[in-house]
């Protein structure tokens, strides 16, 4: 972003602990909806996030994620680094940027929430604010409004299982700079990616994926974000009915 620079950071900001977070239980009953797509939802009008997804419609409300997706975790990524006096290079959950203006330079912090179900829903946002916290519930909330479904399967030649433990195609797709490849692996092979591309794919329910990321892997905004255009593109992907079967192909939770 043009005005955006990274800087040190001077003092010590606080930290949450890193972890996947399980979402507290969603009050249905004391939630006031705001849209009509929200007013169905409470009245019981749609009751699957099928529903909603599948005819493509926009979700405004976070509210409607938390009461059609209860089992919803979420996690952080670390997308930033302090650059710390002995090397640095500690990553952080935190990307501090400031912009310079007329007044002063003014530091804000950005934050990468994913959140899924482990079983073929997952979101990712990325929340700004002045602050630390906020910019972890903007980023929350975005999360929610931009979950998808994705497809689960078994195309691992070596496998042939035909149960969703994997992808069922390969896929590439990039963000900025960043490519990835997800590449459908055996059971057993467990999650062979980066770290923080791991904490997407866990909770989107992938159980074993072979990948490969090139170009600038480190800015890890781009490479999470490549991979859930990943996932995102693997769902629009014409498949074979017959491939369709023989590898087991599984849309969101069902
Ligand atoms: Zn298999």
């Amino acid at each position: 972003m043009p005005g955006d620079i990274e800087i040190e950071v001077p003092k010590k900001i606080e930290e949450v602990p890193i972890g996947v977070k399980v979402a507290k239980e969603f009050d249905k009953v004391s939630w006031q909806p705001k849209t009509e797509l929200g007013r169905k939802v409470k009245n019981g009008e749609i009751t699957n996030i099928d529903q909603i997804l599948d005819r493509g419609l926009k979700i405004l409300e976070p509210e409607i994620v938390d009461c059609l997706i209860p089992n919803l975790e979420s996690d952080l990524i670390m997308v930033g680094q302090s650059k710390g006096k002995f090397g640095g290079g500690k990553r952080s959950i935190w990307r501090q940027t400031q912009k310079k203006t007329a007044e002063g330079n003014k530091p804000s912090f950005s934050s990468l929430v994913v959140i899924g179900n482990k079983n073929g829903y997952v979101g990712m946002g990325i929340g700004k604010a002045r602050e630390t916290m906020p910019a972890r519930e903007k980023a929350l909330k975005k999360a929610k409004l931009n979950i998808i479904k994705i497809r689960r399967g078994c195309g691992s030649w070596e496998c042939g299982c035909a149960t969703p433990h994997t992808i069922p195609l390969k896929i590439e797709a990039r963000c900025g700079s960043v490519r990835i490849k997800l590449i459908p692996a055996p059971k057993g092979a467990n999650l062979s990616a980066e770290k923080e591309v791991s904490k997407l794919l866990t909770l989107a329910g992938i159980k074993d994926i072979y990948s490969k990321g090139s170009g600038q892997t480190r800015t890890k905004l781009n490479f999470i974000t490549a991979c859930f255009n990943a996932l995102k593109k693997l769902s629009g992907m014409k498949i074979k009915q017959e491939y369709y079967k023989k590898a087991g192909v599984t849309e969101g939770s069902s």
